[in-house]
């Protein structure tokens, strides 16, 4: 039996793929990660990408569905937005369709047929739709040369977005009369998500890529004891036109914080699993199109939001494990332009975790595991080494000991001496026989009369009132600082605040309390606003609501940022940018050279 793809196969294949990432994507080289992968794929072999967020996957499968003898079937899980996705497939003048329960009978007919009769070179489906008797009897008739498994973790129990009906895919592809080529594409790195991956979609002798995690543009930030409401409002504030992500761990707390960037007059959305589904399908919609510039949201949200210019990513809270942290932080900067992922830790955020991990899951085993990993987590949130580093570390990468881009290797910091005022919050943990938690210690220490303090007598401890000049945010900052630092830990359901060894000879006046804190930093703004980049923006803008689609899908940040850099003045000049292809130059070409005369001239 031939493999359609294989039949593709040639000595210049890899050239003409090249030719048809310049002519339709506008992009001149592979990335390095992309290459290997695109050959094995055009070699015919089943394939395992597992590439980060913003690696360039989607290409990888597109280039070569273009160069097959047949048809390429993508599954994804996610129908909201494979119409995103095929219209920028179509903006690029690569014949791509979709089904989904969004399409009428009539129209999902005219897809198949198009797809049989060759008019489709790339048809994206979601699973649920293999059991659909119409959809195999088209499909049969069809001659499939690829299948492409988007998000391919998600056939994996182990993976953090499990779906049943991934498990359908491997049958589906045994049913069809020849073997296609299967590639499989996730940023699931696990070797239990792996195995499952190979091994429920029956892969046959798969060529496994797993391509470098670094993401050199991202800049990763942890910020430890912070207030966050304060913090979030100055960020985000600070960045009024720049697309960013909150992500917080529950509900209540998406509501929560998207009430107060509201309040303060932020283009904010909400997003998660409580909400009509209507109005997250409008608030993924205007997030997207840049109606609105900021969305707050659940992990719920995000798996195939592939908006490529998302400036930063905060985490309000910790995440489970850091894949979902990796994963959740990589949807910024997916165009290659610099993008902030900024964590705000809090020791309440594991037990919020804790408490999840206890509710959600029965088995045991299962239990424990995800206990380690959130373990994990809770170390990159303390660790006084680069972080970059840690998290290439922790997907089995090797990563120099620093990176110059992360809080830890940039910070300018200093030694503070909190020896006294750790005795002083020690000392009051003790007399409180380490059964209360940091709220009702902070009261304590801040000499208030509120009623539990009262009710325990506590006004008659020695430490009542030892920082009565101080506000409770700033007793409860310098408490968290000492958990965060090993002094302290907070533990079980009510969140106990306890005295950890090192206090001991801290207490004993034998030891000091140092610690290293960072500086304020005030960073700039990522993007220093400039009249070229801002004029070409509106235009793409304009173009977008012509055409009812995404900003991104007209052109890219990293597009834009290019056209300022190399300044074209002719078409020819116009195609040398990257993200320019064919389609676009004809499309746009003329369109923003006009802007880049007019802007360029006027300054
Ligand atoms: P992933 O699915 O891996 O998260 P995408 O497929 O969405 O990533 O690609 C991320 C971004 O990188 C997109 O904006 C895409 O156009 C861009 N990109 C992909 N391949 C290349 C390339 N070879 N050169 C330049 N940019 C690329």
């Amino acid at each position: 039996m031939t493999n359609n793809l294989a039949q593709t196969n040639g000595a210049d294949t890899l050239g003409r793929a090249k030719a048809y990432l310049r002519r339709f994507f506008g992009y001149r080289e592979f990335r390095p990660a992309q290459e290997p992968v695109v050959k094995s794929l055009l070699d015919g072999q089943d394939t395992v990408a597992i590439m980060p967020t913003g690696a360039g996957k989607s290409i990888c499968f597109q280039i070569p569905a273009l160069l097959a003898s047949g048809v390429a079937i993508v599954f994804s899980p996610l129908i909201s937005l494979m119409k995103d996705q095929v219209d920028a497939l179509s903006g690029q003048g690569v014949p791509a369709a979709f089904i989904n329960s969004t399409l009428s009978p009539k129209e999902v007919a005219n897809v198949l047929a198009d797809a049989e009769e060759g008019r489709v070179r790339l048809l994206y489906v979601a699973p649920e739709r293999i059991d659909d008797p119409w959809f195999a009897e088209a499909v049969s008739r069809m001659d499939v040369a690829l299948v492409a498994v988007d998000e391919a973790h998600c056939l994996s129990q182990w993976g953090h977005d499990f779906r049943p009906s991934y498990r359908a895919i491997a049958p589906f592809i045994a049913s069809l009369s020849r073997r296609p080529t299967v590639g499989a594409f996730t940023a699931t790195a696990t070797p239990e998500v792996r195995d499952d991956i190979i091994r429920l979609l029956g892969l046959r002798a798969p060529v496994i890529h797993v391509s470098g995690f670094d993401r050199p543009n991202l800049f990763f930030d942890v910020r430890r004891g912070e207030d966050k409401d304060k913090f979030l409002l100055r960020y985000v504030t600070a960045r009024p036109d720049e697309s960013g992500i909150v992500y917080a761990a529950t509900r209540k707390q998406t509501d929560a914080v998207y009430a107060l960037l509201k309040k303060r007059g932020v283009s904010v959305g909400r997003y998660h699993a409580g909400l009509p589904d209507e109005e997250r399908r409008q608030m993924q919609e205007d997030f997207l199109y840049d109606r609105l510039t900021v969305m707050v949201a659940t992990n719920a949200f995000g798996m195939g939001i592939d908006k490529s210019n998302v400036r930063y990513v905060i985490h309000y809270n910790m995440p489970k494990n850091v894949e979902a942290y990796y994963q959740e932080a990589g949807r910024a900067g997916r165009d290659g332009e610099p993008g902030q992922c900024v964590l705000l830790y809090a020791p309440g955020d594991v037990q919020t975790q804790r408490f999840l991990i206890e509710r959600s899951i029965e088995d045991e085993a299962r239990r424990t595991y995800e206990n380690e990993r959130l373990q994990r987590m809770v170390d990159y949130c303390h660790t006084p080494g680069c972080l970059r580093r840690f998290i290439l570390e922790y997907f089995g990468e090797d990563a120099p000991e620093s990176c110059e881009n992360c809080s830890t290797c940039t910070a300018e910091t200093e030694t503070v001496d909190l020896t006294v005022d750790a005795q002083k919050v020690f000392s009051c943990v003790y007399r409180m026989r380490q059964h209360f938690g940091m709220a009702l210690v902070a009261q304590v220490l801040t000499g208030s009369g509120s009623q539990r303090v009262k009710k325990f007598g506590f006004e008659k401890l020695s430490t009542f009132g030892l920082f009565k000049d101080r506000s409770q945010k700033e007793v409860n900052l310098l408490i968290q600082r000492l958990v965060a630092t090993g002094y302290l830990t907070v533990e079980g359901e009510h969140s106990t605040l306890r005295l950890l060894p090192p206090s001991f000879p801290v207490l004993k006046s034998e030891a000091k309390v140092l610690l290293t804190l960072p500086k304020e930093p005030e960073r700039a703004p990522i993007e220093a606003t400039d009249a070229l980049f801002d004029a070409l923006k509106q235009e793409r803008l304009r173009l977008a609501k012509e055409e009812n689609v995404p900003a991104f899908v007209v052109f890219s940040d990293a597009t834009l940022r290019d056209m300022c850099r190399l300044l074209p003045r002719s078409l020819d000049e116009m195609a040398e940018v990257k993200g320019v292809g064919e389609q676009k130059l004809r499309r746009y070409g003329e369109t923003f050279l006009a802007v880049i005369r007019e802007t360029a001239d006027k300054t």
